[in-house]
């Protein structure tokens, strides 16, 4: 089967591989000039399964109410004359009820462990072959901190969901976070954290490294990875599309995958399918690592919506979610807001601030937090993978194997029924 996938980011490139890894003929189309040139570029590095809980839920219209005017809140919206965001948004606000989170919560897990476990063959297949994929990963687990009894409270309470689902993770008293992640010492001292959940088996590594590497992994399998090349429209062929076009060529093929990220709306529009995939932007700020403790356990600060992890030498702290549409102009003030928020309770990070590199990305977010996966709609040909939003390098791996398998004729290893598109054919 020639395969043609749309996008080098994670998400297409795990796709790519799993195509090439099941014997097809592919070829992966990118706008930029080589992968992960986009979100997956800089991201806050986690591979969460504790962490797919997804963002919809009762207490964020309130929240967000709160933060509205401040420049420095980890949320803002930025409303456009632009009806695709005022649908998501409505679409958004409709799933922030805690049935529809829950709904949300074990589809997701499932697909976390399960791209955990293909991530694991991937890693065994390059190692054997004397190629392996460098990502500075970590395996120190991800600690989620809370500063108040309230939150603290419900999260031990989600955290039995998850311990009925398969995925341990410990409460952890103050003292407990410290035992296990010195840098969080001076957090501890000045009585900042009231406790936190830990999962021990999560990870956390560069998802650019690691989809640079897999995209030339996969180009030695003899995937053709052509970059530097738009695809502008698509050809159709009765109820089928025969390829895409680029500004100069025809890329000709039986099945093709849109794996866009942001870009993946209006791509799919030209197929006369709407899909609710809307940008959330992000901040990240990288540091090296200096002469104060810096943490090896990847953290997740509840109150404040930021991560830190660590990544070989280097630190990365991330937060932020924006509704303003396709800008990823770095604003210092809230690029400076993520950062601060980190040294609140990291302050040993301070000596190396003035070596921070700042950067946005724009999360290809669904209005319920799950990606989409499956057929796309009119062209029996055309399947989507995409709006993986906050958890796309958590779920890139097997969202991409799961689709291969259904593409293919197997039965995929999770259930991707709740992935469908078809979900949103209401609201
Ligand atoms: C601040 C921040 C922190 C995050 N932290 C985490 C985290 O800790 N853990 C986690 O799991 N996730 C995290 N995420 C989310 C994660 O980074 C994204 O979900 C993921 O990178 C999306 O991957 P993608 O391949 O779908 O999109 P992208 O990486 O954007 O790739 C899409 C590609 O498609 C190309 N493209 C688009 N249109 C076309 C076209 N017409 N023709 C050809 N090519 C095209 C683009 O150039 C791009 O390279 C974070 C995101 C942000 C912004």
């Amino acid at each position: 089967m020639r395969v043609l996938v749309i996008g080098a980011g994670i998400v297409g490139v795990t796709t790519a591989y799993e195509f090439a890894e099941r014997g097809h003929d592919v070829t992966l189309l990118e706008r930029r000039e080589g992968a992960g040139l986009e979100t997956s570029y800089a991201n806050g590095a986690q591979l969460g399964a504790g962490e797919v809980t997804p963002w919809p839920g009762p207490e964020v219209p309130l929240l967000a109410l709160r933060w509205m005017g401040r420049p420095d809140g980890p949320f803002r919206l930025r409303v456009k004359p632009d009806p695709e965001q005022w649908i998501w948004l409505w679409r958004f606000l409709l799933r922030c009820r805690n049935s529809a989170r829950e709904e949300r919560v074990l589809p997701n897990l499932q697909l976390a462990l399960y791209t955990r476990a293909r991530m694991d063959a991937v890693a065994e297949k390059f190692e054997a072959q004397g190629t392996p994929i460098l990502f500075d990963e970590e395996r120190a687990g991800i600690l989620q901190i809370f500063h108040y009894d309230r939150s603290f409270k419900e999260a031990v309470e989600g955290a039995d969901v998850m311990r009925r689902a398969g995925l341990e993770q410990r409460v952890l008293s103050a003292r407990e976070c410290v035992d296990i992640e010195p840098a969080l010492g001076p957090a501890y001292q000045r009585g900042g954290i009231k406790g936190a959940l830990y999962c021990e088996t999560d990870r956390t590594g560069d998802a650019y490294l690691y989809t640079k590497a897999l995209a030339e992994g996969v180009t030695r399998m003899g995937v053709r990875f052509v970059t530097g090349v738009e695809v502008e429209r698509f050809e159709a062929r009765g109820d089928k599309v025969a390829g895409v076009r680029t500004k100069d060529a025809l890329y000709e093929g039986d099945i093709v995958v849109l794996a866009a990220g942001v870009g993946s709306a209006a791509l799919a529009r030209q197929t006369g399918v709407r899909i609710p995939v809307y940008p959330l932007k992000g901040y990240s700020v990288t540091l090296p690592v200096g002469s104060g403790v810096a943490p090896h356990a990847s953290v997740t600060d509840e109150a404040r919506k930021i991560v830190v992890s660590r990544l070989g030498n280097r630190v990365r702290i991330a937060g932020t979610a924006e509704v303003c549409g396709y800008d990823t102009k770095i604003e210092m003030a809230r690029a400076r807001s993520v950062l601060d928020g980190a040294l609140d309770f990291m302050p040993q990070l301070s000596d190396v601030a003035d070596k921070a590199e700042y950067w946005t990305g724009l999360r290809p977010m669904s209005p319920d937090g799950s990606p989409i996966i499956g057929q796309a709609g009119r062209y029996s040909n055309v399947y989507l993978n995409t709006g993986h939003g906050s958890l796309g390098w958590t779920l890139a791996s097997g969202s991409a194997a799961a689709l291969a398998d259904l593409v293919c004729g197997s039965t995929p290893q999770i259930d991707l029924t709740p992935f469908r598109l078809k979900r949103f054919a209401f609201v």
